[in-house]
């Protein structure tokens, strides 16, 4: 029998809140920008609806409001270490062009994966086993 996954673990993997077996994206490659936001009405593994109403993910915006704050904070912290190290001239506000730069193309690399994790952990909030 296989192990069933950490809640951790298939928010971070996008998979259902209630069985935690399959994606609850059509097409389960995240770097995929055709149907990045396809998600399934319900889960095909428990029949889980994962639509409970309309509108439902707008509220996934404010985590990933909060993920992509903790990108760009990442972002300065690494900047700062290489400065530190001596591998790169940086300081916040010497070289803002370097610290837009580096958070902008950052955003655009993990931007695919933030979208969809962010709405994985707003349906794992929200959505639970329904009582029988
Ligand atoms: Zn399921």
């Amino acid at each position: 029998m296989a192990k069933e996954k950490s809640a951790v673990v298939a928010m971070l993997t996008h998979s259902c809140p209630v069985c935690r077996k399959t994606s609850i994206y059509k097409n389960p490659a995240v770097y995929t920008y055709i149907d990045l936001g396809v998600m399934h009405a319900e889960c095909p593994e428990c029949k889980t609806n994962l639509m409970p109403e309309t509108g439902f993910y707008f509220g996934a915006a404010y985590v990933s409001w909060a993920l992509t704050v903790a990108l760009w904070v990442s972002v300065l912290v690494a900047l700062k270490v290489l400065d530190a190290i001596g591998l790169l001239e940086f300081g916040f506000l010497t070289h803002p062009i370097t610290f837009l730069t580096s958070g902008g193309v950052a955003t655009i690399l993990v931007f695919p994966y933030l979208f969809r994790v962010s709405r994985s952990i707003w349906a794992h909030l929200f959505i639970r086993v329904k009582a029988i």
